[in-house]
């Protein structure tokens, strides 16, 4: 009998006791492909000697030391690293302002944004601008469980019990090519025809009120690896200056390299004023997680109240951020970047081979070693499935069974949910593992559409 519960309250789970690289084996010695990195964390793979070592030398030193009385070296040289990292505003004379040169350590995803948010609202304030009180963000988004990050996420079926708790917040459309362009729009009017929902947001709620606009550079678990239509951020960032409003993305779960680059933005040529990180950050060795905050926000809050209204006693974990320091020195020692690129590509690959004309796989999308496969009843009609059927739990409960963790989840397309596949194999995956994947998602893939076909009596 177990004293520990999770998400699932109905079926027990498999004790996970070792990792080997890609893999995961259980209690009963059964090996677990990691497709998924759990969701989009394990970029390294589970058992990375650097990194692990590097976590225990900070704990033989110093464990911890709390953020309200000490810095340390781990997490002065990870924040180093992570600026220069950062993309660059090209050629602005507000360059200096717009530069991301300051960390704020957290031990998660929704730690990040939620700090991101109090940040973002605390930069109006000492910019005396009060009556900025509400946040834009995306239906079909997720920014985090923690009430201000659900407030902000899009999702409606996870909003919806919590709703009379959660702070006002406005939803737009996201930039989801596969439903929202039109037959015949090109990728980039469609990118700024999405970016102008935003536009005409802020005509809609009037601009002297809104903080910040909130997106996921690349969306993860509500849609499975969508990236943005080219032209679409920077129509975005356009909005944002125009009106004084702060763009905060969240890459959580796409930033860290997990789209080939370290910080996926730099794709498509923007500049946050708030960049949530964590996830691949840490790599599962330890949780950690970070906002990059501008020159500018940290100038005006410097200026102003003089100090960020916030804090956990974890934050900035002394072991966590030697973790994360290890795990940044292992990806540029490695020059892992290119190498998410190339297997990217031949993931992508893969997938198209295997699943490009499957009748029930609508769409194939991603970036990087982060890609997506949405599952449709009807290809040409792109019908989601029937919620009920649980199609996205019957795929995980087969694949478990294969030997493989992939991450199927249902988001919601207006109104109605619909099932995807998100895959984000470490960055050291082989393309021998790529074949092990496509072979058993389409094992896992089959068997699940067959129970649907011929539920058990
Ligand atoms: N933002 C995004 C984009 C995420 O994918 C997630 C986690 N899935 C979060 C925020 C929340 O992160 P955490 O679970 O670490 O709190």
């Amino acid at each position: 009998m177990t004293h520990v519960f999770h998400r699932q309250l109905k079926s027990p789970l498999p004790v996970a006791v070792s990792g080997q690289g890609a893999y995961i084996i259980d209690s009963t010695g059964k090996r677990y492909l990691d497709a998924s990195g759990g969701a989009a964390v394990s970029c390294l793979g589970h058992s990375d000697a650097e990194v692990v070592a590097a976590v225990k030398a900070q704990l033989d030193s110093l464990p911890f030391a709390h953020t309200g009385f000490f810095t340390t070296e781990a997490m002065e040289e990870l924040a180093d690293r992570l600026v220069a990292a950062a993309p660059r505003p090209a050629g602005e004379a507000a360059a200096r302002t717009r530069t991301l040169d300051k960390v704020y350590f957290v031990s998660g995803g929704s730690e990040a944004v939620e700090a991101a948010l109090k940040l973002a609202r605390q930069a109006c304030l000492d910019r005396g601008e009060p009556g900025r009180d509400l946040f834009i963000a995306r239906r079909q988004s997720y920014h985090g469980n923690t009430l201000g990050a659900l407030a902000v996420g899009g999702n409606a079926w996870r909003r919806e019990p919590f709703q009379p708790l959660l702070m006002p917040a406005e939803h737009i459309a996201p930039c989801y090519a596969y439903r929202e362009q039109l037959a015949g729009e090109s990728d980039a009017d469609y990118g700024l025809r999405a970016a102008d929902a935003l536009e005409e947001k802020i005509q809609e709620v009037g601009a002297h009120r809104v903080i910040a606009f909130v997106a996921e550079t690349v969306v993860g678990a509500t849609l499975g690896a969508v990236p943005p239509a080219p032209g679409y951020f920077r129509r975005i960032r356009d909005i944002c200056d125009r009106h004084g409003i702060l763009l905060i993305l969240d890459e959580v779960m796409s930033g860290m390299g997990r789209t080939g680059h370290l910080f996926a933005c730099a794709e498509d040529g923007v500049v946050p004023d708030l960049l949530c990180i964590a996830k691949g950050l840490g790599a599962g060795y330890q949780p950690l997680g970070a906002v990059l905050c501008s020159a500018g926000i940290y100038d005006t809050i410097q200026g102003g109240t003089g100090y960020f209204q916030h804090g956990h006693t974890y934050s900035g974990h002394a072991a966590a951020c030697a973790g994360g320091l290890a795990v940044q020195k292992a990806i540029a020692a490695r020059d892992l970047m290119p190498r998410v690129r190339k297997m990217g590509t031949a993931l992508s690959e893969r997938l198209q081979a295997r699943f490009g004309n499957h009748p029930f796989v609508g769409d194939l999308r991603g970036r990087g070693l982060f890609q997506g496969m949405e599952l449709v009843a009807d290809r040409g009609a792109k019908t989601p499935f029937d919620p009920s059927l649980k199609l996205n739990a019957r795929i995980k409960a087969r694949a478990m069974e294969a030997g493989l963790i992939c991450y199927p989840m249902g988001g919601t397309i207006d109104g109605v949910r619909g099932d995807h596949v998100l895959l984000a194999p470490p960055f050291i995956v082989e393309e021998a593992q790529l074949d092990e994947l496509t072979d058993k998602l389409a094992q896992a893939l089959d068997a699940a559409l067959a129970d649907i076909a011929h539920p058990a009596a």
